[in-house]
């Protein structure tokens, strides 16, 4: 055991914790699994750690055996509470439990940066949040992050160009961090088991983006650019209201290319033509 309390099906038992699909609940209970997990973010004396949708607490409960200094754990079921303030009170002053959504939290006022972010994540959620981390101004007030998705997102995650995942996760993530996948695990690690394996995927925060680009221009230019990615770009662009041709030459891509072709450097180029435009 990682450490005194008790096991986590006894916790979820007493405490009535019934998963939920609507808030994208699926428990760890291996509390082996959840301390290799928080292994994967690296030496965490010393740091803090923000942890999004912490449930019953299995990876809250990794982070502090394995030492992180205080974790911040945001949960938007309220059932959940009571087992975490238990976490809390087993570990005196390294546990933040706040009630509500992450979409709608920063956690700026209550972690000390760079932080790094370690969850398993909601999946209606965990795009948009992933999304989020990489637009931010930079460098980020977080140092790396390691997150659990279904594994078809993780591999869109660190795709290459010219494969059939690529697309604007993989753009924005090789633009500012090192992404990999750390770990791969079989619908059983979790109850109840979702329907697809899951994946663990460590970005670390480069200290400057690879090429120049507007975080804004670089995310709409690939959004509108994957958002059909069977058509040629001169098609795909269109609807960012400029003729895309003199723009795409500018970058040094053919107007006739598609999006899966196209590689960081030379979105990059599109996006600061775009913003100049
Ligand atoms: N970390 C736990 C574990 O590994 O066993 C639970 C993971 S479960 C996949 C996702 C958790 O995120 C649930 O506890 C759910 O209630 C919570 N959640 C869902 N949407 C959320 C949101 N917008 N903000 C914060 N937590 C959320």
């Amino acid at each position: 055991m990682i450490d005194d309390l008790p096991p986590l099906r006894e916790v979820i038992a007493r405490h009535d914790l019934r998963a939920r699909k609507s808030l994208g609940q699926n428990f760890l209970l291996d509390l082996n699994l959840t301390a290799r997990i928080a292994r994967v973010a690296g030496d965490l004396s010393g740091t803090d750690v923000l942890e999004v949708g912490p449930g019953p607490g299995g990876l809250t409960r990794g982070l502090l055996a394995e030492g992180a200094r205080k974790v911040l754990a945001v949960e938007k079921d309220p059932r959940a509470l009571p087992a975490l303030h238990e976490i809390a009170a087993a570990y005196p002053g390294r546990l933040e439990v706040v009630e509500g959504d992450a979409l709608a939290l920063d956690p700026g006022a209550r972690l000390a940066a760079p932080w790094k972010v370690c969850a398993n994540l909601p999946y209606n959620v965990g795009t948009e949040l992933l999304v989020r981390w990489l637009t931010e101004d930079w460098p980020p007030r977080w140092s790396s992050l390691t997150l659990m998705f279904q594994r078809e997102v993780a591999e869109r995650i660190v795709a290459e160009p010219g494969t059939r995942h690529y697309g604007r996760l993989a753009v924005l993530a090789a633009w500012r961090t090192e992404a990999r996948i750390a770990l791969t695990l079989p619908p059983e690690a979790f109850s109840p088991p979702p329907k697809v394996h899951s994946a663990v995927v460590h970005l670390a925060a480069r200290a400057e983006p690879r090429h120049p680009a507007d975080p804004a221009w670089l995310s709409r230019v690939v959004a509108a650019g994957f958002g059909q990615r069977r058509k040629m770009l001169r098609a795909s662009l269109k609807p960012l209201g400029r003729p895309p041709e003199p723009l795409l030459e500018a970058a040094g891509i053919p107007p006739t290319e598609r999006a899966e072709q196209v590689d960081l450097a030379r979105w990059c180029a599109l996006a600061r033509g775009y913003a100049a435009a």
